[in-house]
């Protein structure tokens, strides 16, 4: 009894700890009075995609420099909705950009994991930190001269652009990004990361540099079988108009940001 009490316990303990790298660990554990939701968590098992396929693969200069874009689709049979309100769909397809520079395969190159913002990332909104956190990750790969910017359609961490929109809204009135969200009916985030680490697999990749400060991107891609050897801050500085929304992902979501 006493020994498989031990050996259960063990288990426990080691499937608790075998993905999480220290620092994540310590976050955890000093967040665990207030822990993330279960909708946030990524890499959700019950969400597998059917398929994910390269639809397109291209020259792509920029003023970074020369990249490769390609698009990915992967597509999911009986998504589970984000929003109980709405209707659930028979299938969803997610698709991606990955846009690639120099040599990905010599050492674990750095990658971003960039949602879409339409907003921050043309409109150069002040409201949250988007297009600040794309720039730095242009601007890395650019100096290694290598690595990867995935880029996910899924604006308002997934809830679309109108949602997004109201809960602007609602922002404005006092709630904070998350309190919106709920509001609306949504989950407080509705991605799971599984596409990115998909095509970080089907690029032939086992280790990465993420640009993060999302302990779930780190989790969803080890989780996937993607070894992040370092993560590397994203933390930009902070603006008048984005400051409680940093605070609202540092202490509701858990982002590395001081
Ligand atoms: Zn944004």
């Amino acid at each position: 009894m006493g020994t498989d009490w031990f050996v259960f316990c063990e288990s426990i303990v080691s499937r608790f700890v075998r993905h999480r790298p220290l620092p994540m660990l310590l976050h955890q554990f000093s967040h665990f009075r207030n822990p993330i939701p279960v909708s946030t968590r990524p890499y959700n098992q019950k969400m597998p995609f059917s398929v994910v396929r390269k639809v397109a693969d291209a020259d792509f200069p920029t003023r970074w420099g020369q990249f490769r874009i390609l698009g990915f689709e992967g597509v999911i049979d009986n998504p589970l909705p984000c929003n109980d309100n709405l209707p659930a769909l028979a299938t969803r397809i997610e698709s991606a950009v990955a846009l690639v520079m120099g040599d990905i395969h010599a050492a674990p190159p750095i990658v971003r994991i960039h949602s879409q913002c339409l907003t921050g990332d043309v409109f150069h909104s002040l409201r949250c930190d988007c297009r600040q956190q794309l720039e730095l990750a242009m601007a890395a790969i650019t100096d290694a001269g290598t690595g990867i910017l995935l880029y996910e359609q899924q604006e308002g961490r997934g809830i679309g652009l109108m949602a997004k929109l109201r809960a602007y809204e609602l922002q404005d009135q006092g709630m904070d990004t998350i309190e919106a969200n709920l509001e609306l009916g949504y989950k407080a985030d509705c991605r799971e990361f599984e596409l990115p680490a998909e095509i970080l697999k089907h690029l032939g990749l086992k280790a990465v540099r993420l640009i993060t400060n999302n302990p779930q991107k780190v989790e969803a891609l080890e989780l996937a079988g993607v070894k992040v050897v370092e993560r590397i801050s994203a933390e930009v500085p902070s603006e008048p108009t984005n400051e409680r929304y940093l605070q609202t992902k540092r202490e509701k979501m858990g982002h590395l940001v001081s």
